[in-house]
């Protein structure tokens, strides 16, 4: 440069590197909840996050018994109780509107003897965004905790066992440069950083639709009989139809369209699918919140761990969402993954023997319980195999002929979790009972 110059040109930036015990990039549910334990247990810890805000677009919406215990565990359970609508009816199998809405079968909560579970309802209905942003201020309360919105996670290198682990991230101004001891990534199934590791993410993505999730206003009660979760069973118009929170909160309605139709034209089938689907009088009255298409996948990660590196939630796998089960395990993973680290911190245990075990119990989780159960809640309500659908049948007159189905599903949604590294002498850190590392997220909705 001509040193004339010199005066006139603004100075090299100066690379600063923000340090964190442990850095969580995604502040998705998953991220937040995992970040909130840290924080709560006095653990150092930095949240990256892509966008301006909590993600707005309309997924989960009901959270079972199962998770409800691991958020009372760090206090949240209160407020999201007040910002939700607690299913005390159950589940209703039903046809769709269009071949007369009979219904085939129903859990109901009122069948299960007072007393016999801790959470005597189905689930808290509630909007992800919602919940997000509710753990996110319960995480601004603690004082170990940062967030950096506007930051995409774009790299990360690892050298020796003893030095940190450098993340770059693309901000506001620029790149910007942090490292730690660890890092969790909670980015969602298209993770960044499962994919900059180069991790196989193995699976398949189901091919014979595509899943649109849509939130409208509409009295589905009023008009049909409908209460809090509804599955529509049928080969072409199936969908599920939930209420996304209380009182005039929008209600889900989530079905497939052939995967035929050009993505472009995806949204235009809503108005024929919801004259096939809702119930009340011609012609129908709806308020349209948002429709958003997605395809749905039955993936995991080949690992769950690559040295100081850990997949948490959806980064980690992803599934249909017809049963719900998506969050839920991934709520599990985080609950899972700050307690390896609340021992590592804050009781010097080994860390990579434990991580390597979070890394394994937990795809396992997945592998065992979440994807089995969520392609069964598929086909429950779209497949018409002969098998699948004689295995159907039988459900439903289980659930319409024995009085002790309620009770056994209630407690499956309510199952103790089992967790091989239980150490009752570690309750009582600050802010936190949690110690367990979860072994499975056994629980489902049959
Ligand atoms: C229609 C639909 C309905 C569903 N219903 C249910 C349900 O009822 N119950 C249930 O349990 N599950 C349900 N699921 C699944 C559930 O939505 C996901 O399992 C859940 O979002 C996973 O949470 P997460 O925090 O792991 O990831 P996400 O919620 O995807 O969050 C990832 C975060 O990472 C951020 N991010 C991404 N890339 C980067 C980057 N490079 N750098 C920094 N940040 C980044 C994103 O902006 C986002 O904030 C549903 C899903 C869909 C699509």
């Amino acid at each position: 440069m001509n040193p004339n110059y010199a005066s006139i040109v603004p100075p090299a930036d100066e690379i600063s590197i923000e340090h964190a015990q442990v850095i969580i990039v995604g502040a998705g549910p998953v991220g937040l909840l995992a970040a909130l334990k840290l924080a709560q247990g006095g653990i150092d810890v930095l949240l990256l996050e892509a966008d301006k805000q909590v993600l707005q677009s309309p997924r989960a919406t009901t959270y079972m018994p199962i998770v409800l215990n691991e958020l009372e565990k760090v206090g949240l359970f209160p407020d999201i109780e007040k910002a939700g609508h607690k299913n005390k009816e159950g589940i209703i199998f039903r046809k769709s509107h269009a071949k007369g809405g009979e219904t085939l079968a129903q859990l109901k909560m009122a069948q299960v003897p007072k007393g016999s579970v801790k959470y005597d309802f189905a689930g808290i209905h509630l909007g992800q965004q919602t919940l997000a942003e509710i753990i996110l201020s319960h995480c601004e309360k603690q004082k170990t905790f940062r967030i950096r919105w506007g930051h995409r996670f774009v790299g990360v290198k690892q050298s020796g066992e003893a030095d940190p682990v450098s993340v770059t991230c693309v901000g506001p101004v620029g790149e910007k440069f942090f490292s730690c001891d660890y890092l969790i990534a909670a980015d969602g199934a298209g993770s960044a950083v499962r994919r900059s590791l180069c991790i196989p993410f193995e699976g398949f993505t189901w091919q014979d639709f595509r899943f649109v999730a849509s939130n409208v206003k509409y009295d589905f009660e009023g008009y049909g009989g409908f209460t809090t979760a509804n599955m529509i069973v049928d080969e072409e118009d199936w969908a599920v139809i939930a209420r996304t929170g209380p009182d005039d909160a929008p209600w889900r309605v989530a079905f497939g369209v052939r995967t035929d139709i050009p993505e472009a034209d995806i949204l235009k089938q809503l108005p024929a699918k919801y004259e096939r689907l809702l119930p009340g009088p011609r012609p129908l009255k709806y308020e349209l919140v948002s429709a958003n298409p997605y395809w749905a996948h039955q993936r995991v990660a080949a690992t769950f761990k690559v040295g100081k590196v850990l997949l948490c939630g959806d980064a980690g796998h992803s599934n249909n969402p017809i049963g719900g089960l998506g969050l839920t395990t991934g709520l599990l993973d985080a609950a899972a993954i700050a307690n390896c680290f609340l021992r590592i911190y804050n009781h010097n245990e080994s860390a990579d023997a434990l991580l390597e075990r979070y890394a394994k119990v937990r795809r396992d989780a997945w592998i065992n319980y979440t994807n089995p159960q969520s392609i069964d809640f598929k086909l429950r309500v779209h497949s018409f195999h002969p098998e699948v659908q004689a295995a159907r049948d039988g459900f439903f007159n289980a659930l319409n002929t024995d009085p002790s189905m309620h009770l056994k599903m209630a407690t499956m949604m309510n199952e103790v979790i089992e967790d091989e590294f239980a150490q009752p002498e570690l309750n009582g850190l600050p802010g936190t009972e949690a110690n367990d590392v979860i072994e499975g997220s056994k629980s489902g909705k049959d």
